[in-house]
Parts: structure tokens; sequence; C-alpha cells
């Protein structure tokens, strides 16, 4: 029984050794984590409450625009570029890594970008459509019956009394009424467009805008008449290029293209 218990011991020490052993090389991983401090703090922790401060350059003072109603509003010109200026931050850390804002220094302040923006409003698409439905019976230049003058400066588009006369393009309406240098146009609109160009439809019944006007394109701006010289009833449409006189509205469209519908 001695032996025996002598034995049982004994195997109960190997067992625990084994046990113990196990055990010490499962948790020796975590021993060297801890050791080591691999695991646990990835960051070298400042101590709570430590202030230390940073040193910026990317201070920025608002951009100041300058109004110009010779742009149009979605038209920018820089005038000059803003320089940032210097700030010094003080931070205290608050453990766990943060660290609160505690403080703000400006060393050079900074200097705001200018720029100018416009104000003007576009009006124009810079294209034309056909300022009236109808068929185009007298196009530009010297023609032999001659009607009001035989240099013929636009295009005549010819159709039944009341059909709609729309602006070719949008603008400012710059005359509605007669027109100064010359009656034989009768009732008739000028428009303005973004660029400086006019355009000008004549012989009208009815106007229907007032000068000052901003019209868009395709707006109705008088009804198709025969007043001032003309031989019957039609628009008599010009197309005159930014302080220049009238050039042929085949520029802007084929006299083929027009349709009494
Ligand atoms: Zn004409």
């Amino acid at each position: 029984m001695l032996l025996s218990d002598k034995r049982q011991r004994l195997l109960s020490i190997v067992a625990g050794v084994i046990l113990a052993s196990g055990i010490f090389m499962l948790l020796l991983p975590l021993a060297f984590e801890l050791s080591s401090g691999y695991a646990f703090a990835k960051e070298p922790e400042a101590e709570t409450g430590t202030v230390f401060t940073r040193v910026s350059r990317d201070l920025l003072a608002p951009v100041v625009y300058i109004d110009d109603d010779e742009l149009f509003d979605d038209e920018y010109i820089l005038v000059s570029d803003g320089v940032p200026g210097t700030i010094v931050r003080t931070y205290e850390y608050t453990g766990e890594n943060t660290a609160i804002l505690i403080g703000e220094d400006t060393i050079i302040e900074p200097i705001s970008k200018i720029v100018c923006a416009g104000t003007r409003r576009r009006l124009s698409t810079g294209t034309y459509v056909h300022p009236a439905k109808g068929i185009v019976t007298s196009k530009f230049g010297y023609r032999g019956v001659a009607v009001g003058s035989s240099n013929h400066k636009g295009w005549d588009i010819s159709n039944v009394k009341g059909t709609p006369v729309v602006a070719s393009d949008g603008g400012i309406v710059i005359i509605s009424g007669a027109y100064e240098d010359y009656s034989g146009y009768g009732k008739v609109v000028v428009i303005e467009h973004d660029n400086g160009d006019w355009t000008l439809y004549a012989h009208n019944s009815e106007l229907l805008v007032e000068e000052g006007a901003v019209v868009a394109q395709g707006d109705e701006i008088a009804k198709m008449g025969s007043s001032g010289t003309a031989s019957g009833v039609h628009v008599h449409f010009e197309y005159r290029p930014a302080g220049g006189g009238a050039v042929n509205p085949d520029i802007l469209f084929n006299a083929e293209d027009f349709t009494k519908e």
C-alpha cells in the first residue's frame, strides 16, 4: 500500500508538472504580450493632463467677393490669392489617446483671397431660333424688285397676319415701336443679346413687349403684319452682329428649313 501510495503521489506530481507546463505553454504568448506591452499599448501614452502645442499654417481667411456687373453671374476672375495664417493650438491630453483643444493663438493673420464675381444675368443662349413660322420669300442682298430698299438687309418670312413673332434669342428689348432712322420698318422690335448682337423684327401688326423688357428665346414679342413699307404680311428679320451692320441671316439658319406650320 505504501508503494502504491508513493506511486500515486509521484504520478500526481508528474501529472501536475505536465498540466502546469501545458498551461504555461498556453499562457506564454499572453505573458509575452503582457511583458512587451505589444497588444495593450499601440501608442506611447502621455500622462493624463499633459499640455502640448501644435503649429499649423492652415488658418484661412474668408474669400472676399467683389461684385462686377461686366461679368456674367457664372463668371469669376481671381484678383489675388489668399495667404494662410499661422496658428498655435494648445491641447491637453485626457487619456485614452484623446486630447482636447484648450487654446488657440494666431501668430500670423491670414490674407483673404479676392475674387471678382459677376452679377450680370445671362439672357441669351448664343443660338438662334426661327423668328416666325412661314416661308422665306425674300433673302439678303440686292434684289430686282425694290420694296423699301433695293439692298435687302434681312430675310422676309411670310405667313398670315397675326402669326406669332418670337425672340430668336433672349436679350433686352431696346426698341419697340417706330425705328428712329427708318419709318419703313413700321412697328419694329429690336433685341440686344448678351454679346451685343442685335436682331430686328419689322412690319408687325402688334407689339407685345415694351422697351427695356427682358425676353427669353422663343418668347412671343409681336404679331406678324405689314406695317411700314411692306408689300404683304411678313416679318422682316435682320441680324446685326455687335457694333456692325446687318449680315446675311444664313449664318444663323437655312432658308429651306422654314415652314408655315
Ligand atoms: Zn424685308
